[in-house]
């Protein structure tokens, strides 16, 4: 699976309800220098209770998501993410694994 760059929370949101078994990974807009890598169903990444609209892709935050950890580390290194070093921090909530 290619890397699914998120432009929209509504895309974002179906893209997570039919691909539960994928990863995401968190970062932020401006300057990202943080990549936290979870599972699709993790719920610090998929409850929208007391969020904002727009919260998870449209206002501070960015997401990517695939099927393959290794792909999206590829992706981070070969598209102009300069602060990131290789390794996903690991969510402690979910500890995604391949
Ligand atoms: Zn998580």
């Amino acid at each position: 699976m290619a890397i699914v760059e998120f432009k929209s929370d509504s895309e974002y949101q179906d893209w997570i309800k039919n691909n539960s078994n994928c990863f995401v990974v968190n970062t932020t807009k401006k300057h990202p220098r943080k990549f936290v890598l979870h599972t699709s169903i993790c719920h610090h990444i998929t409850s929208y209770i007391s969020l904002a609209p727009g919260v998870f892709t449209e206002r501070n935050h960015d997401k990517f998501g695939s099927s393959d950890i290794n792909k999206l580390k590829e992706f981070f290194k070969e598209n102009g993410f300069p602060k990131f070093e290789g390794e996903f921090t690991i969510c402690k909530s979910c500890n995604p694994h391949q």
